[in-house]
């Protein structure tokens, strides 16, 4: 069985660019920062802690050359587990917070993973709790590059701080604008902020494992044929989930919620996308065909051209 997941053609739909970035790389960027110390910024206790850890390691990508060079180390990782196709999420509400140019910084990016095996597409990203404002600015900067590697919109971040309802203009012009859209939702709220994504228009949802909870929920993401981007590590190390047992993704999936398995942080969460199917596999029963199905769906709710 692990040979089987390492060798299947894997495709990560929920990978944050800012969430992958190794202490280890951190130290190529800054040989001066002992590599200890830089292992220290993934260290926190609760959900607000990784989102103030996430922002840390954020902060010290400075350049465009700092982002190429994170892109690579990053695509390195997913050819070695056999990944043929990545949409990355890509936080420009962060860049633009730290008052750096978005042009330069994508267009490295997107040479970066121009040399690599894995098919890249981005997702630009707004943060819920930095609000509408800066979402819109996300969503423009989105819109001019649509056709150009983005082929998303998105919404990350605290639902509780950021309801969805303030973004639903946002959403409606990233729509206009040929983008697809999705949404963190489900994570640390409830079945109505999946309720809430949907209004918005997401065709996928980043998390939405509290979707278990509401049995008319998960019907709809099975007529509407929308997925939940699943990440069991995640949801265990940012304490949503208390533990193994009490992950929804067996109910999710027998009650036919499309699934699909992603990483979301995985510098900060220690896991690999290998890892997370033989989680899968390991603690949910889940067979070879259904985990080559789940994998298959990596593919097939894709937002940009993936063939499995
Ligand atoms: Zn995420």
């Amino acid at each position: 069985m692990a040979d089987f997941l390492a060798e299947m053609p894997k495709a990560e739909l929920h990978l944050h660019f800012e969430g992958a970035v190794e202490a280890e790389t951190l130290f190529e960027l800054d040989p001066a920062t002992p590599l200890e110390e830089l292992r220290g910024l993934y260290r926190y206790d609760d959900f607000d802690g990784f989102l103030k850890a996430f922002g840390a390691v954020g902060k010290r990508l400075r350049t465009p050359d700092d982002y190429a060079l994170v892109t690579r180390r990053l695509l390195e990782r997913l050819e070695s587990q056999n990944v043929r196709y990545a949409e990355i999420i890509l936080a420009a509400g962060v860049v633009l917070w730290k008052g750096q140019e978005f042009g330069p910084i994508f267009e490295a990016v997107r040479e970066a993973a121009a040399g690599s095996r894995v098919r890249v597409r981005w997702i630009l990203d707004a943060v819920r709790q930095f609000g509408v404002e800066q979402a819109m600015k996300v969503a423009e900067l989105a819109a001019e590059r649509a056709g150009r590697g983005v082929v998303a919109f998105g919404i990350g971040g605290s639902e509780e701080r950021g309801p969805a309802e303030w973004f639903t203009e946002v959403f409606a012009f990233a729509k206009r604008a040929g983008l697809r859209l999705t949404a963190h939702a489900g994570e640390s709220m409830g079945p109505e902020s999946v309720w809430a994504a949907l209004r918005l228009g997401a065709s996928r949802i980043g998390h939405g494992i509290a979707a278990a909870q509401d049995p008319e929920l998960m019907r709809r993401l099975r007529e509407e044929d929308i997925a939940l981007e699943i990440c069991i590590t995640s949801n265990l190390v940012t304490g949503v989930v208390k533990s193994l047992e009490d992950h929804p993704i067996r109910r999710l999936y027998d009650a036919g919620a499309p699934i699909t398995l992603n990483t979301d942080d995985p510098a900060m969460f220690g896991c690999t996308l290998t890892g997370e199917y033989r989680l899968a596999a390991r603690y949910f029963g889940f067979s070879e065909a259904e985990l080559r199905g789940i994998a298959e769906n990596g593919f097939r709710y894709a937002f940009g051209p993936a063939s499995y």
